[in-house]
Protein backbone atom coordinates (compact mmCIF):
# COMPACT_ATOMS: atom_id res chain seq x y z
CA UNK A 1 0.00 0.00 0.00
CA UNK A 2 1.02 3.18 -1.06
CA UNK A 3 1.61 6.21 1.77
CA UNK A 4 2.93 9.05 0.74
CA UNK A 5 4.98 12.21 1.83
CA UNK A 6 4.08 15.91 1.67
CA UNK A 7 6.84 17.50 2.09
CA UNK A 8 5.42 21.08 0.61
CA UNK A 9 2.05 22.42 2.02
CA UNK A 10 1.23 26.03 2.55
CA UNK A 11 -1.20 26.11 5.60
CA UNK A 12 -2.81 29.16 3.92
CA UNK A 13 -3.15 27.01 0.26
CA UNK A 14 -4.67 23.72 1.94
CA UNK A 15 -8.25 24.54 3.07
CA UNK A 16 -10.02 23.39 0.20
CA UNK A 17 -12.73 25.30 -1.48
CA UNK A 18 -15.49 24.04 0.15
CA UNK A 19 -14.27 24.19 3.78
CA UNK A 20 -13.80 27.97 3.02
CA UNK A 21 -16.97 28.38 1.32
CA UNK A 22 -18.86 27.04 4.40
CA UNK A 23 -16.48 29.24 6.76
CA UNK A 24 -17.30 32.15 5.28
CA UNK A 25 -21.33 31.67 5.07
CA UNK A 26 -21.16 30.74 8.98
CA UNK A 27 -19.28 33.96 9.68
CA UNK A 28 -21.59 35.77 7.31
CA UNK A 29 -17.74 37.46 5.63
CA UNK A 30 -18.62 39.56 2.25
CA UNK A 31 -17.38 36.71 0.42
CA UNK A 32 -20.03 34.73 0.80
CA UNK A 33 -22.59 37.25 0.02
CA UNK A 34 -20.55 37.79 -3.34
CA UNK A 35 -20.83 34.16 -3.94
CA UNK A 36 -24.16 33.11 -2.92
CA UNK A 37 -23.58 29.34 -4.65
CA UNK A 38 -20.70 27.14 -4.42
CA UNK A 39 -20.02 26.86 -7.69
CA UNK A 40 -18.96 30.24 -8.08
CA UNK A 41 -16.91 30.36 -5.07
CA UNK A 42 -14.62 27.62 -6.43
CA UNK A 43 -14.40 28.68 -9.60
CA UNK A 44 -12.95 31.92 -8.34
CA UNK A 45 -11.04 30.26 -5.83
CA UNK A 46 -9.10 27.79 -8.31
CA UNK A 47 -8.93 29.82 -11.21
CA UNK A 48 -5.42 29.85 -12.78
CA UNK A 49 -3.97 33.34 -12.00
CA UNK A 50 -1.44 35.74 -14.57
CA UNK A 51 1.64 35.87 -12.34
CA UNK A 52 2.97 34.05 -8.83
CA UNK A 53 2.28 37.23 -7.65
CA UNK A 54 -1.05 37.23 -8.20
CA UNK A 55 -1.64 33.99 -7.18
CA UNK A 56 0.02 34.73 -3.92
CA UNK A 57 -2.62 37.34 -2.74
CA UNK A 58 -4.98 34.59 -2.49
CA UNK A 59 -3.19 33.39 0.35
CA UNK A 60 -3.80 36.87 1.87
CA UNK A 61 -7.89 36.23 2.24
CA UNK A 62 -7.14 32.86 3.78
CA UNK A 63 -4.77 34.14 6.54
CA UNK A 64 -6.98 36.54 8.02
CA UNK A 65 -9.19 34.05 8.82
CA UNK A 66 -6.92 31.40 9.94
CA UNK A 67 -6.36 33.07 13.61
CA UNK A 68 -5.17 31.69 17.06
CA UNK A 69 -9.20 30.98 17.49
CA UNK A 70 -9.93 29.00 14.06
CA UNK A 71 -6.74 28.08 13.44
CA UNK A 72 -7.89 24.20 14.68
CA UNK A 73 -11.03 24.25 13.13
CA UNK A 74 -9.23 24.55 9.91
CA UNK A 75 -6.52 22.03 10.71
CA UNK A 76 -8.58 19.34 11.99
CA UNK A 77 -10.33 19.51 8.40
CA UNK A 78 -6.70 19.53 6.56
CA UNK A 79 -5.97 16.58 8.62
CA UNK A 80 -8.78 14.53 8.39
CA UNK A 81 -8.70 15.08 4.53
CA UNK A 82 -5.17 14.01 4.36
CA UNK A 83 -5.66 11.10 6.20
CA UNK A 84 -9.02 9.88 4.65
CA UNK A 85 -8.19 11.00 0.97
CA UNK A 86 -4.84 11.61 0.20
CA UNK A 87 -3.09 8.20 2.09
CA UNK A 88 -0.18 10.69 3.56
CA UNK A 89 2.00 9.38 6.27
CA UNK A 90 3.71 12.32 6.55
CA UNK A 91 3.06 15.86 6.55
CA UNK A 92 5.25 19.10 6.88
CA UNK A 93 2.89 22.10 7.31
CA UNK A 94 4.29 25.62 6.10
CA UNK A 95 3.48 28.97 7.13
CA UNK A 96 4.32 32.34 8.52
CA UNK A 97 3.70 32.55 11.98
CA UNK A 98 3.86 36.35 11.94
CA UNK A 99 0.77 36.71 9.51
CA UNK A 100 -1.47 34.48 11.60
CA UNK A 101 -1.03 37.04 14.46
CA UNK A 102 -3.31 39.91 15.37
CA UNK A 103 -2.62 42.66 12.77
CA UNK A 104 -3.70 45.26 15.63
CA UNK A 105 -0.47 44.49 17.76
CA UNK A 106 2.89 45.92 17.40
CA UNK A 107 5.62 44.43 15.81
CA UNK A 108 7.03 43.03 19.12
CA UNK A 109 4.15 42.04 20.01
CA UNK A 110 3.37 40.35 16.52
CA UNK A 111 6.64 38.46 17.08
CA UNK A 112 6.12 37.83 20.89
CA UNK A 113 2.53 36.53 20.07
CA UNK A 114 4.02 33.72 17.11
CA UNK A 115 5.26 30.81 19.67
CA UNK A 116 1.26 30.72 20.26
CA UNK A 117 0.56 30.48 17.26
CA UNK A 118 3.50 27.64 16.31
CA UNK A 119 1.48 25.33 19.69
CA UNK A 120 -1.76 25.89 18.30
CA UNK A 121 -0.44 24.80 15.00
CA UNK A 122 1.19 21.94 16.38
CA UNK A 123 -1.49 20.70 18.68
CA UNK A 124 -3.99 20.95 16.30
CA UNK A 125 -2.17 18.82 13.82
CA UNK A 126 -1.32 15.94 15.94
CA UNK A 127 -5.04 14.02 16.65
CA UNK A 128 -5.15 10.57 17.31
CA UNK A 129 -8.04 9.80 15.18
CA UNK A 130 -5.90 10.35 12.42
CA UNK A 131 -2.07 9.62 12.61
CA UNK A 132 -0.20 11.69 10.06
CA UNK A 133 3.39 12.27 11.63
CA UNK A 134 3.45 15.78 11.55
CA UNK A 135 5.98 18.66 11.87
CA UNK A 136 6.43 22.42 10.61
CA UNK A 137 8.49 24.64 8.77
CA UNK A 138 8.48 28.32 9.56
CA UNK A 139 8.18 30.87 6.54
CA UNK A 140 10.26 33.89 6.47
CA UNK A 141 9.09 36.30 4.21
CA UNK A 142 10.22 38.87 1.33
CA UNK A 143 7.75 41.88 2.71
CA UNK A 144 8.95 41.65 6.37
CA UNK A 145 11.46 42.75 8.11
CA UNK A 146 14.38 40.94 8.67
CA UNK A 147 13.90 41.63 12.85
CA UNK A 148 11.17 39.70 12.14
CA UNK A 149 12.08 37.28 9.81
CA UNK A 150 15.17 36.66 12.49
CA UNK A 151 12.86 36.16 15.45
CA UNK A 152 11.16 33.51 13.11
CA UNK A 153 14.45 31.61 12.39
CA UNK A 154 14.89 32.12 16.38
CA UNK A 155 11.53 30.92 17.33
CA UNK A 156 12.07 27.89 15.03
CA UNK A 157 15.01 27.20 16.97
CA UNK A 158 13.45 27.27 20.44
CA UNK A 159 10.21 24.67 18.97
CA UNK A 160 12.09 21.79 17.94
CA UNK A 161 9.23 19.78 19.47
CA UNK A 162 7.09 21.19 16.74
CA UNK A 163 9.59 22.82 14.09
CA UNK A 164 11.91 20.80 11.60
CA UNK A 165 12.95 23.50 9.69
CA UNK A 166 12.60 27.38 7.77
CA UNK A 167 11.56 28.29 4.32
CA UNK A 168 11.34 31.65 2.85
CA UNK A 169 8.46 32.56 0.77
CA UNK A 170 6.61 35.52 -0.51
CA UNK A 171 7.41 35.59 -4.17
CA UNK A 172 10.66 34.86 -5.70
CA UNK A 173 11.32 37.59 -7.77
CA UNK A 174 11.28 39.54 -4.03
CA UNK A 175 14.71 38.95 -2.55
CA UNK A 176 17.06 40.81 -5.10
CA UNK A 177 17.35 43.92 -3.26
CA UNK A 178 17.80 41.93 0.24
CA UNK A 179 19.91 39.07 -0.88
CA UNK A 180 22.64 39.49 1.56
CA UNK A 181 20.23 39.95 3.95
CA UNK A 182 18.60 36.29 3.44
CA UNK A 183 22.06 34.74 2.60
CA UNK A 184 23.05 35.86 6.25
CA UNK A 185 19.37 34.99 7.81
CA UNK A 186 20.15 31.50 5.82
CA UNK A 187 23.37 31.08 7.64
CA UNK A 188 22.54 32.26 10.86
CA UNK A 189 19.77 29.28 10.68
CA UNK A 190 22.27 26.59 10.01
CA UNK A 191 24.49 27.60 12.70
CA UNK A 192 21.35 27.25 15.02
CA UNK A 193 21.36 23.15 13.74
CA UNK A 194 17.85 24.07 11.59
CA UNK A 195 17.44 22.39 8.74
CA UNK A 196 16.04 24.62 5.46
CA UNK A 197 14.33 24.94 2.26
CA UNK A 198 13.63 27.98 0.34
CA UNK A 199 11.40 29.07 -2.69
CA UNK A 200 14.01 29.29 -5.67
CA UNK A 201 14.19 29.17 -8.56
CA UNK A 202 10.29 28.79 -8.86
CA UNK A 203 10.09 31.42 -11.88
CA UNK A 204 12.63 32.75 -14.20
CA UNK A 205 12.72 35.87 -12.14
CA UNK A 206 13.80 34.06 -8.76
CA UNK A 207 17.15 32.36 -10.06
CA UNK A 208 19.70 33.45 -6.91
CA UNK A 209 22.38 30.99 -6.88
CA UNK A 210 23.69 32.53 -4.16
CA UNK A 211 21.39 30.98 -1.96
CA UNK A 212 21.31 27.44 -3.15
CA UNK A 213 25.03 26.23 -0.88
CA UNK A 214 22.43 27.11 2.17
CA UNK A 215 19.79 24.81 1.41
CA UNK A 216 19.33 21.39 1.95
CA UNK A 217 15.67 21.28 0.01
CA UNK A 218 14.84 23.49 -2.87
CA UNK A 219 11.16 24.69 -3.10
CA UNK A 220 10.06 24.09 -6.87
CA UNK A 221 13.72 25.12 -8.37
CA UNK A 222 12.30 23.82 -11.77
CA UNK A 223 14.07 26.58 -13.30
CA UNK A 224 17.25 25.12 -12.78
CA UNK A 225 17.05 21.93 -14.62
CA UNK A 226 14.89 23.76 -17.23
CA UNK A 227 17.56 26.69 -17.96
CA UNK A 228 20.63 26.14 -15.62
CA UNK A 229 21.63 22.41 -16.17
CA UNK A 230 24.91 22.76 -15.63
CA UNK A 231 24.03 23.57 -11.91
CA UNK A 232 22.63 20.00 -11.33
CA UNK A 233 25.59 18.24 -10.62
CA UNK A 234 26.47 20.29 -7.75
CA UNK A 235 23.28 19.73 -6.45
CA UNK A 236 23.65 16.08 -6.88
CA UNK A 237 26.98 16.30 -4.80
CA UNK A 238 25.06 17.91 -1.78
CA UNK A 239 22.25 15.72 -2.07
CA UNK A 240 19.44 18.51 -2.64
CA UNK A 241 16.45 17.88 -3.45
CA UNK A 242 13.64 19.41 -5.76
CA UNK A 243 10.51 19.90 -4.39
CA UNK A 244 7.90 19.93 -7.85
CA UNK A 245 4.58 21.15 -6.79
CA UNK A 246 3.20 20.02 -10.66
CA UNK A 247 0.04 22.05 -10.82
CA UNK A 248 1.24 25.27 -8.93
CA UNK A 249 2.86 26.20 -12.30
CA UNK A 250 -0.20 26.24 -14.46
CA UNK A 251 -1.95 28.07 -11.46
CA UNK A 252 0.75 30.91 -11.84
CA UNK A 253 1.31 30.78 -14.92
CA UNK A 254 4.79 30.29 -15.17
CA UNK A 255 4.89 27.03 -17.07
CA UNK A 256 2.04 26.87 -20.52
CA UNK A 257 1.40 23.27 -20.09
CA UNK A 258 2.33 20.88 -17.36
CA UNK A 259 4.17 18.29 -20.19
CA UNK A 260 6.79 20.94 -19.87
CA UNK A 261 7.85 19.44 -16.15
CA UNK A 262 8.90 15.96 -18.52
CA UNK A 263 12.58 17.81 -19.32
CA UNK A 264 12.42 18.75 -15.52
CA UNK A 265 12.30 14.99 -14.56
CA UNK A 266 14.59 13.51 -17.08
CA UNK A 267 17.78 16.22 -16.56
CA UNK A 268 17.13 15.29 -12.51
CA UNK A 269 17.25 11.59 -12.90
CA UNK A 270 19.85 11.77 -15.34
CA UNK A 271 22.22 13.89 -12.86
CA UNK A 272 20.75 12.35 -9.59
CA UNK A 273 19.31 15.13 -7.88
CA UNK A 274 16.11 13.76 -6.20
CA UNK A 275 12.53 15.23 -6.78
CA UNK A 276 9.62 14.99 -4.11
CA UNK A 277 6.38 15.34 -5.69
CA UNK A 278 4.60 17.66 -3.63
CA UNK A 279 0.98 19.88 -3.80
CA UNK A 280 2.01 23.34 -2.52
CA UNK A 281 -1.81 24.28 -2.28
CA UNK A 282 -3.92 21.02 -2.43
CA UNK A 283 -6.96 23.43 -1.14
CA UNK A 284 -6.61 26.45 -3.44
CA UNK A 285 -5.71 24.05 -6.53
CA UNK A 286 -8.51 21.18 -5.17
CA UNK A 287 -5.82 18.81 -6.67
CA UNK A 288 -4.60 16.50 -3.90
CA UNK A 289 -1.21 14.50 -3.87
CA UNK A 290 -2.22 11.08 -5.03
CA UNK A 291 -3.43 12.95 -8.12
CA UNK A 292 -0.79 15.00 -8.93
CA UNK A 293 1.39 11.74 -9.00
CA UNK A 294 -1.30 10.25 -11.08
CA UNK A 295 -1.52 13.25 -13.35
CA UNK A 296 2.24 13.36 -14.33
CA UNK A 297 1.99 9.09 -15.27
CA UNK A 298 -1.32 9.56 -16.89
CA UNK A 299 0.28 12.45 -19.12
CA UNK A 300 3.54 10.33 -19.90
CA UNK A 301 5.63 12.86 -17.91
CA UNK A 302 7.12 10.32 -15.73
CA UNK A 303 6.90 6.36 -16.07
CA UNK A 304 5.83 4.17 -12.90
CA UNK A 305 10.06 3.51 -11.91
CA UNK A 306 10.01 7.21 -11.75
CA UNK A 307 6.81 7.86 -9.89
CA UNK A 308 8.25 5.07 -7.46
CA UNK A 309 11.54 6.41 -7.09
CA UNK A 310 9.98 10.03 -6.29
CA UNK A 311 7.79 8.24 -3.51
CA UNK A 312 10.72 6.80 -1.99
CA UNK A 313 12.69 10.55 -2.18
CA UNK A 314 9.51 12.27 -0.25
CA UNK A 315 10.67 10.02 3.03
CA UNK A 316 14.54 10.17 2.66
CA UNK A 317 14.46 13.62 2.41
CA UNK A 318 11.56 14.21 4.79
CA UNK A 319 13.55 16.58 7.77
CA UNK A 320 11.15 15.10 10.73
CA UNK A 321 10.27 11.34 8.97
CA UNK A 322 11.38 9.74 12.36
CA UNK A 323 12.06 6.33 10.83
CA UNK A 324 15.17 4.88 8.47
CA UNK A 325 12.25 3.32 5.62
CA UNK A 326 9.22 4.64 4.56
CA UNK A 327 5.93 3.27 6.11
CA UNK A 328 5.38 1.07 3.20
CA UNK A 329 8.17 -1.06 3.45
CA UNK A 330 7.18 -1.11 7.50
CA UNK A 331 3.73 -2.50 6.14
CA UNK A 332 4.29 -5.03 3.53
CA UNK A 333 5.35 -7.61 5.78
CA UNK A 334 2.20 -7.46 8.21
CA UNK A 335 -0.24 -7.13 4.51
CA UNK A 336 1.45 -9.90 3.10
CA UNK A 337 -0.65 -13.21 2.56
CA UNK A 338 0.14 -16.15 5.35
CA UNK A 339 1.72 -19.04 3.14
CA UNK A 340 -0.89 -21.94 2.72
CA UNK A 341 0.39 -25.06 4.38
CA UNK A 342 -0.15 -28.23 2.12
CA UNK A 343 -3.19 -29.83 2.53
CA UNK A 344 -5.04 -26.99 3.93
ZN1 LIG B 1 5.26 27.04 -1.85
Amino acid sequence: MTLHAELHRHLGGSVVPRILWRYFRRHNDDLAEKFPQYADFEAFYTKPRNTLDEYLELHTMVEHVQTAETLPYFICRLMRGAYTFENLAYLELRYTPYLRTPEHLSQSERIEAMAMVVEIVGKASQLNEYPIVTSQILCMHSRLPYEVNKAIVDLAAQMPQYVCAVDLAGGDAHYRDRLDEFVGLYKYARSKGLKTTGHVYETADGCYPELLPYLMRIGHGIQIPLKYPELLSELASQKQCLEVCPTTYIKTGTLDDIRELKVVFERCFEAGVDIAICTDNAGLHNVRLPFEYENLLTLDIIDFRQLQACQRAAFRHAFAWPYSEPPAEMLTELLKPEPLSIGS
